[in-house]
Formats: C-alpha cells, structure tokens, sequence
C-alpha cells in the first residue's frame, strides 16, 4: 500500500481536522503518500483530490470544520455513482479511504468496501449516534458549546425568575441533551428515546418555583420537536413566563476541545496502523476506553447506537 486518501462528508464536526492530520501524518511518517478529497463524496467523484504534505498539517488541530470541506451528495447511494468514485481513487493510485463522518458517510464508506474498495470509517459528527463506539468526534466539543450557552440562559433565567426552553441538535439520539441538561442542572430533558409527560415536567417546575428556586430550565432534542412547539405544550399547564430558544449551528462550530483532539488523534492513527496492517473495511472506535474496531457492514447492518438512557434517571434523582 503506498497511498492513503482522506475525506470529510456530512454534518461537519469539531475536530475532524484533528482527524485529518492524525491520518495524513501517521501515514506520512510510515512512508505513504496522504492524498485529501475535497466536498466529501461529491469530490470524490469530480476527482477533486490533492496531496497533503505534514506542513500542510501545521496549525489545523485547534480549528473546527474541516479543511476538507464537506457535503451532501444524496447521489453517492446510487451504485454508478460509486463505482466512479472507485474510478477516481484508482486514477490517482489511491489504495485506501479512511472516511471522517456520521451515520451516512459511513454507509458511503461500508458501500465502497463492499464493491471491493478497502475503506475505513472515522466517527466524526456531533450526534454521537453511529453503531461501534461510545464516542465520536465533535461530541465533546458541542456539548461544550450547547453548556456554555445554558450557563448563560440560567443566568438570565434566574434574573427574571423565567423558565427556558432550549433545543439542542440530536435529529435521533438525545446525547447532546442529555449530557448538557445534566451538567447544566436542567429541571427537565427530553429526548427522543424516551416518552415525556409535559404535565409532569409543568407539576415539577411549579413544585420547584413554590420552594423557592428561581427559574426553570428544559433541554429539549431537537429530534422531539421544536422549542416553540414544546413551550406550547407546557404553556398549557401553567404561566411560566416561558422562553424558548433553539441553539442550533453554533453547536457545530468552534475550536474542538482537547477531549476531541486526542479522541481524533487516536482514531486517525488507529485508522492507518489497521490499513499497514492489511486490514480495512472497518469502523473505528472507543468502547469502554479502549480503541476498537469492528467490520463495517456487520456495524452499520445488525447494530445501532444506543443513547444512555440511564443518564435521565440520573438526572431525575438529582433534581430534586
Ligand atoms: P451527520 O449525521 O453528522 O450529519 P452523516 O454522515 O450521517 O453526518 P448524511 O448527510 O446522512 O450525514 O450522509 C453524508 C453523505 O454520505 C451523503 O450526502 C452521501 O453522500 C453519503 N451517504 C449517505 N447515505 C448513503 C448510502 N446509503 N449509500 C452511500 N452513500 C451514502
């Protein structure tokens, strides 16, 4: 093996970078030639593809997005489409694709593998929902950022004695929820794994606000349904004085946390010793903090990532 190509798609994440010149380096370092495709899948098939030097490395680790860009590129689940893709990594002597991406981009990745093309999936997206490992990269950091923006709504909740209802990103799975709402002291998280009572919640904040605290706080997954939607709901049953706000991108931007740069690091360097090892057709990850990987297609077909419901109950026990 002598070259190795790399490529960000979907949702971009903090630390894919990271990622990126975890795998360019390792490679460089092991004698290989680390070739970047641009626009995820989409450039792979333009055959929008350039070399990267280690200097080119230099300076990246601290910075969200990707130098890589990223796309959608819907037209990537058709077969002729992929096989192109095969064709333009053959062109430029690629020999393998490490994938930095979620859910999707790794069914991008397990189709490639299964038409014979050896690619290995890096779990990049803020959701943490991908089968295979416990954490993905940009997790951390947009926990971070969503944290960081509760603390402040808890201040000016607790001014005007105000109960927030805030939705953070999670489409499927409630992990951003729930680990924000928990380090954020929230009276309530919804999340889609689970069923919500909005009465209950609405009997819970009164409940507090008659004890004497003074403002209340939802963290709401934007899997369940809006924040205006849900402040409806709970509008029903009380005057809260309610707000509520939506997050969104900012949860995805900014300098990744060192949680996910060493995360990254691990996985991208994990990623190319598999690769010299003649492995590949598998997905990277971390379980019960060791590094782990697994067959891709096995992954993504027989597993899903399962959201650690144990965290609500937690937070219900800690909430009173
Ligand atoms: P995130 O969940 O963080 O947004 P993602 O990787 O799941 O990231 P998607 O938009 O679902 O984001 O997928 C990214 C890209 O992966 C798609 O635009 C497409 O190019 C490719 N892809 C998705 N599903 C498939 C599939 N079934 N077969 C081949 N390629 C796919």
């Amino acid at each position: 093996m002598k070259r190795i190509g790399i490529l960000t798609s979907g949702g971009d994440a903090s630390g894919m970078n990271a990622a990126i010149r975890s795998i360019a380096r390792s490679a460089i370092s092991a004698g290989l030639e680390a070739y970047g495709i641009n626009y995820g899948f989409a450039g792979l098939v333009a055959g929008n593809i350039r070399r990267l030097e280690s200097k080119d490395m230099d300076g990246i680790i601290d910075r969200g997005g990707t130098i890589l860009y990223s796309a959608r590129f819907p037209e990537f689940a058709e077969e002729k489409t992929q096989l192109k893709g095969i064709e333009q990594l053959k062109k430029f002597g690629i020999d393998a694709l490490v994938v930095i991406g979620g859910d999707g981009s790794y069914h991008g990745a397990e189709r490639l593998t299964q038409h014979g093309f050896n690619s290995i999936g890096v779990p990049g997206t803020i959701d943490n929902d991908i089968p295979g490992t416990d954490f993905t990269v940009g997790f951390d950091t947009a926990v971070n950022v969503a944290l960081d923006a509760l603390d402040r709504i808890n201040d000016t909740a607790t001014s005007h004695q105000r109960t927030f209802v805030v939705e953070v990103m999670g489409r499927g799975a409630g992990d951003i929820a729930l680990w924000a709402g928990i380090a954020a002291d929230a009276d309530a998280i919804v999340i889609p794994e689970r069923e919500y009572d909005v009465k209950k919640i609405a009997e819970h904040l009164k409940h507090n606000y008659e004890n004497g605290k003074d403002h209340g706080l939802i963290v709401l997954a934007e899997g369940v349904m809006s924040a205006a939607d849900f402040k409806a709901e709970l509008d029903q049953y009380g005057d809260f004085d309610s707000r509520a706000i939506t997050l969104g991108h900012i949860q995805r931007g900014g300098r990744p946390t060192a949680k996910d740069r060493v995360l990254a690091s691990m996985f991208g360097d994990y990623a190319v010793r598999l690769l010299l090892e003649g492995k590949g057709g598998l997905a990277i990850g971390i379980r019960d903090n060791k590094l782990v990987a697994t067959d891709i297609i096995d992954t993504l077909e027989n597993h899903k990532h399962i959201t650690d419901v144990s965290l609500l109950d937690l937070n219900d026990r800690l909430r009173f």
